[in-house]
């Protein structure tokens, strides 16, 4: 397994995988710009239990979303950068902001969202799905990751 590790901006918090990502996706909805301050964010899928934070205690605020579900953001709470998110609820899936790892180009997204959100100097490769709004999962995630998924309560 490829070790990945990562960091907020000020290193109060690292972590470090425990298992490969289930999938990682590519958002480009207006919320996930304001969160990174950047065009779109790279979102790592894996079961919270690997997901290890090494140092520090990240502090967790309430957020709204594009698709209107439940999400609770994880931060630093020294220098605020976003690592990680919970949505609908589900507190055994974290959604990893993949340009916190110290290798972001080691994963690579499997698709895009909210795509009618993109801005106009991004070009997605023509064999990565991509998707005006949110997807179904079942049809895109290969059938090992969205078991896990499953496993993980978010079917
Ligand atoms: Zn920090
Ligand atoms: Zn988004």
């Amino acid at each position: 397994m490829v070790e990945r590790t990562g960091h907020c901006s000020c290193k109060s918090i690292k972590y470090q995988l425990k298992a490969e990502p289930m999938f990682t996706h590519v958002c480009h909805c207006s919320i996930c710009k304001r969160h990174t301050g950047s065009a779109f964010v790279t979102h790592v899928f894996i079961e919270t239990e690997h997901l290890e934070i090494l140092r520090g205690e990240v502090e967790a605020v309430p957020c709204a979303t594009t698709s209107g579900r439940a999400h609770t953001l994880h931060r630093c709470p020294d220098c605020h950068s976003p690592l990680y998110s919970h949505y609908g609820g589900n507190a055994r899936i974290a959604v990893l902001k993949g340009g916190t790892l110290d290798d972001p180009g080691s994963v690579v997204p499997g698709a895009h969202i909210w795509v009618e959100g993109k801005v106009p100097w991004i070009t997605i490769p023509d064999d990565v799905p991509a998707f005006d709004q949110d997807y179904d999962a079942a049809e895109v995630w290969p059938e090992s990751s969205f078991a896990r998924r499953k496993r993980a309560g978010w079917g």
